[in-house]
């Protein structure tokens, strides 16, 4: 079944299976960057194909189903991901985009699910990422998975599983998906013609459609100046960084978050087990910043750093914010 993606191969056979009997709830979990939405979209199509038998790994393509999902309009399908209200609530006010799935959003899709289907067939709601759930929308659907529809299903897709309430996660069936094995993950970069794809993919931590992102040239070159500048230790330029990052949007500031993380783990890593994991082409000057490292200022530096992460707590300030966590950096040597 697409996407063909050799590591997904055991979780589609698993996703085909489960079609003789369809459980309400499924959550497909899994690292960033293993293409789990692909997965996720490809089997929505397949459940949805007009032409579809109990033999087939793929959607036909050429049905009115297949159509609609092509055009992100099928009357049966509803996809449900952070910000879609909000941006429609605003009313010329500068509300950001929400980063997080609310309540009224969930009861929409529940009452979706509700509704009978289009030519009696199945309603299908995918969510993603699940953890984008507000306290308030997951409680709203809890009572769904509690009390199922009839003929309708709910995919939720999530890379942080652990951040999704006890009671939604024990109500799906789930499906976890594995990282690759490094050497074959190595091999298929390869094949896509992926330069430099050892060290992109231990920076994506294994993860191959990550590392594909990683080796952009444009984001290996601001991996390059970041990282030279960190090398710097305790003289590191923090207030030209901070400019420097002052304009990144929500996808680069997390990037660059993350790059600071593995910074952290690698000095870490050095200074415990004398060993690099993220930043094999930066070893050298890891193993001289470990030197000097206080190890309890490291630690609260990686704290820090994992609390920035956090799902919806996106800076008004991005330049304010790194100041303050490269400030904090210097002082660890
Ligand atoms: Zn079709």
């Amino acid at each position: 079944m697409m996407p063909a993606y050799p590591w997904l191969a055991e979780s589609s056979q698993r996703l085909l299976a489960l079609r003789r009997q369809l459980p309400h709830a499924i959550l497909l979990h899994g690292r960033l960057g293993l293409g789990k939405f692909e997965l996720a979209e490809a089997y929505v199509n397949l459940l949805l194909c007009e032409n579809r038998n109990a033999a087939m790994t793929q959607a036909c393509g050429a049905c009115s189903s297949c159509h609609w999902l092509k055009l992100g309009h099928h009357p049966d399908f509803h996809l449900l991901q952070p910000g879609i209200l909000d941006e429609i609530e605003a009313t010329g006010s500068e509300r950001k985009k929400s980063e997080w799935i609310g309540v009224e959003q969930v009861r929409d899709a529940i009452d979706f699910l509700h509704l009978s289907s289009h030519r009696e067939g199945l309603r299908i709601v995918l969510i993603r990422p699940a953890e984008a759930l507000n306290a308030a929308g997951a409680n709203a659907l809890l009572k769904t998975l509690e009390e199922p529809a009839t003929r309708a299903l709910l995919i939720l897709v999530s890379h942080q599983p652990s951040r999704l309430l006890p009671t939604v996660r024990s109500r799906c069936h789930q499906l976890k998906l594995e990282l690759p094995e490094f050497g074959s993950a190595m091999a298929w970069l390869a094949e896509q013609g992926v330069r430099d794809a050892e060290s992109c993919l231990s920076l994506a931590g294994g993860s191959p459609l990550l590392a594909m992102t990683l080796a952009n040239e444009d984001y290996q070159l601001r991996r390059r100046v970041l990282l030279t500048d960190l090398s710097s230790g305790k003289s590191a330029p923090v207030f030209v960084m901070a400019e420097r990052y002052a304009k990144s949007d929500d996808a680069e500031f997390s990037l660059l978050l993350q790059s600071m993380q593995q910074w952290a783990y690698d000095l870490l890593a050095i200074t415990l087990a004398d060993r690099v994991r993220y930043h094999r082409d930066f070893s050298e000057q890891l193993h001289g910043l470990a030197e000097h490292v206080n190890l309890y200022r490291l630690l609260q530096w990686q704290q820090r750093l994992q609390q920035a992460r956090r799902v919806g707590a996106h800076p008004l300030n991005i330049q304010m914010e790194m100041e303050d966590i490269l400030l904090e950096y210097v002082a660890i040597y």
